[in-house]
């Protein structure tokens, strides 16, 4: 147990003497910088192509240095968001292969949205408390890499998307090789046979509350329990990965301790928490405190926008372009780089096991705000669907 604590007591240690971002904790926005809006064209529309276009007809709420300006701007835009989101609910449902998830209201839905400057927006059910699910991979990953090393947590799971759905063995039986990438289940069960001869679950519930900045965290008993009686999948997954030499520890610990790692009980805001230190390389913009090496932020990042919502990562990227994490408990981590952390809470799921109306929330704020990874604020004035080629004539580029 002493062994186990020290390892995370002295990673916080190392880190805490850290401060390398400037600490605007003050943080008020810069008012009145000229914003105009055109309230005409924001009208709710649920239409794709009028959402493309409504992105074209209103000034940035973020400025030049990614930084949302306008606070009771942004929270309108969110509360916009919000209302459109809520219409997907009725398209999804509730995760019921846990039969104690199957009890949540799918109606919930809640967000926090954290600038790196400025004041957090928390709106709907943003502390409603809910089960993490896939959401703790990111953690798990995080300490694997700052405890085990990159090598010998790329030596058990690969850095690939999967294409496949999050409980799937099959690409894995059949091509003999190492998990896809740590964010689908054969990935953090492999993760896990890793971690625990080296940190305990308390340690592991201690700096998720750190992290998140909230000391509430708690195992939920009845999830947990609900989830053991009921993964006879998982169970066959760890067992295929000990057969292939993968998981070395005991399968069955390492199967509670993958379950009470999804078991633990989070909200929106403390997902956002967590987020914001992943936007800020790691370190809190409060304290000043590092919380994970600049390169175990990266690496989560990235495997976040390629892995981090299965196999509908691709479309996701696409449509929404922020890193982001799902659970089928209904929550999102969502990383707004340099910018914010993002924290969502909606039990109903699609076919993916990704929350629904979560995502069009995300695809929504991602557009208002101008959120996406690839948004330059110098450069494009205008996201509109008119494309330089389309007609052959002009093709001075070509
Ligand atoms: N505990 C869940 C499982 O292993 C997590 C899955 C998820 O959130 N996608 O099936």
């Amino acid at each position: 147990m002493c062994a186990y604590l020290s390892k995370i007591t002295v990673l916080m240690y190392n880190y805490s003497n850290y401060n390398l971002i400037e600490n605007d904790v003050s943080g008020r926005y810069r008012k009145g910088c000229g914003v105009q809006y055109r309230e005409d064209k924001m009208a709710e529309n649920t239409n794709d192509k009028q959402l493309a276009r409504d992105t074209t007809v209103m000034e940035p709420v973020i400025d030049k240095h990614y930084q949302l300006i306008e606070t009771k701007r942004a929270e309108e835009i969110i509360e916009r968001a919000m209302n459109l989101a809520r219409e997907e609910i009725p398209k999804g449902k509730v995760a019921t292969y846990i039969p104690e998830l199957g009890k949540m209201d799918p109606h919930q839905l809640g967000i926090c949205l954290y600038p790196l400057k400025g004041e957090k927006i928390c709106i709907g059910d943003y502390d409603t408390r809910f089960t993490i699910q896939s959401v703790s991979k990111v953690i798990m990953l995080i300490v694997a890499l700052e405890v085990c090393g990159l090598k010998s947590v790329f030596k058990k799971v690969g850095m690939e998307p999967s294409g496949e759905a999050f409980d799937s063995l099959v690409e894995l039986d059949v091509s003999n090789s190492k998990p896809y990438n740590p964010l689908i289940n054969s990935g953090a069960l492999a993760v896990c046979g890793l971690l625990l001869p080296e940190v305990s679950f308390q340690d592991m519930i201690r700096y998720t509350r750190n992290v998140c900045s909230d000391m509430g965290i708690e195992l939920n008993e009845a999830v947990f329990d609900s989830e053991m009686k009921t993964c006879s999948r998982n169970r066959s997954i760890a067992y295929l990965l000990e057969s292939k030499g993968i998981i070395t520890t005991d399968v069955e610990d390492t199967l509670r301790f993958y379950t009470k790692m999804c078991s633990m009980n989070v909200t929106a805001e403390s997902l956002a928490n967590l987020g914001k230190k992943l936007a800020n390389d790691g370190v809190c913009n409060i304290d000043g405190k590092r919380y994970m090496s600049s390169r175990t932020a990266r690496i989560a990042k990235t495997l976040m926008l390629t892995c981090g919502m299965y196999d509908g990562s691709g479309t996701f990227a696409i449509k929404v372009g922020i890193p982001t994490k799902s659970g089928v408990g209904g929550g999102l981590l969502s990383v707004s780089d340099k910018r914010a952390g993002i924290g969502v809470f909606g039990p109903a799921l699609d076919a993916q096991g990704n929350s629904i109306a979560g995502c069009k929330l995300l695809r929504e704020i991602s557009n208002k705000l101008r959120l996406n990874l690839f948004y330059d604020p110098e450069w494009d004035k205008e996201d509109s669907d008119e494309t330089v080629l389309k007609d052959m004539q002009a093709r001075s580029v070509m």
